[in-house]
């Protein structure tokens, strides 16, 4: 039936990586793996494309591996929904091995990889030729000695582990200096406004003394004016009484 060199170059999914074993339909006969982008011959029969394509390719009469007879090319239907559904089983990642215990649909395979923790992935930065799991990347960044990054200051320089130590960065005192000038500022002018407010209290004072001065100097010269009336008043007093008594 099927020839083994075709099978071990093509396409199907791993049975093995499927949580539950797959049904015995879903299995292409020519890489014995799960129908990857299935497709339907004019018999029926239906294979991985790419393992039918190859078939093709390969075998002069043009005919199908399970019935033998004719397969036309150009009559091969993609079939999308059965695609679809084979997309929604449930497989294992593939990094299981690694310590990944997650399950997820075999359509979102791709995504889970690009934030997989248990990938196997090359560090990052240039001449590291370390291979490590995304969870470790972190941890393998702090000490990696080809780890480079921009200052985060914005100043142009590229810094190493060695060189961020030292690093003196212009914009980083620039801007320290600046946040100490605001901020003298903000004090110089909460003292003017505290300054504003004092001599208008002082302002306000002195008027009121001013007032109670003027009040004073009123009452002495009250006291006098009554004073003086007073000794007019004792004066003419006795006479009219004098004078009354004696009338
Ligand atoms: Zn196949
Ligand atoms: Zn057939
Ligand atoms: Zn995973
Ligand atoms: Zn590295
Ligand atoms: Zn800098």
């Amino acid at each position: 039936m099927a020839d083994p060199d075709v099978s071990s170059q093509s396409g199907g999914y791993d049975v093995e990586l499927f949580v539950e074993t797959p049904d015995y339909d879903l299995i292409c006969t020519i890489c014995q793996g799960v129908l990857r982008c299935p497709v339907r011959a004019a018999c029926h029969h239906i294979f991985c494309k790419k393992c039918i394509l190859q078939w093709l390719k390969r075998c002069r009469q043009q005919t199908c591996p399970c019935c033998r007879k004719p397969v036309n090319q150009s009559l091969i239907f993609v079939m999308f929904k059965l695609g679809k559904a084979i997309g929604r089983l449930k497989i294992k990642c593939k990094n299981e091995i690694r310590g990944c215990p997650d399950t997820l649909a075999l359509s979102e395979q791709y995504c889970h990889s690009m934030s997989c923790l248990f990938e196997l992935i090359p560090c990052p930065y240039q001449g590291c030729r370390a291979q490590l799991l995304r969870r470790d990347l972190e941890a393998h960044a702090r000490h990696c000695e080809h780890w480079r990054q921009p200052c985060h200051m914005g100043c142009g320089t590229v810094l190493s582990h060695r060189t961020q130590a030292q690093h003196n960065c212009y914009r980083q005192l620039r801007q320290e200096y600046e946040a100490r000038q605001r901020n003298h500022r903000v004090i110089a002018v909460a003292l003017q406004r505290k300054m504003r407010r004092m001599q208008s209290t002082m302002a306000h004072m002195k008027r009121q003394i001013g007032l109670i001065c003027e009040s004073l100097e009123v009452m002495d010269d009250l006291e006098e004016v009554e004073e003086e009336e007073l000794g007019d008043n004792s004066g003419s007093g006795s006479f009219s009484s004098s004078s009354n008594s004696s009338s």
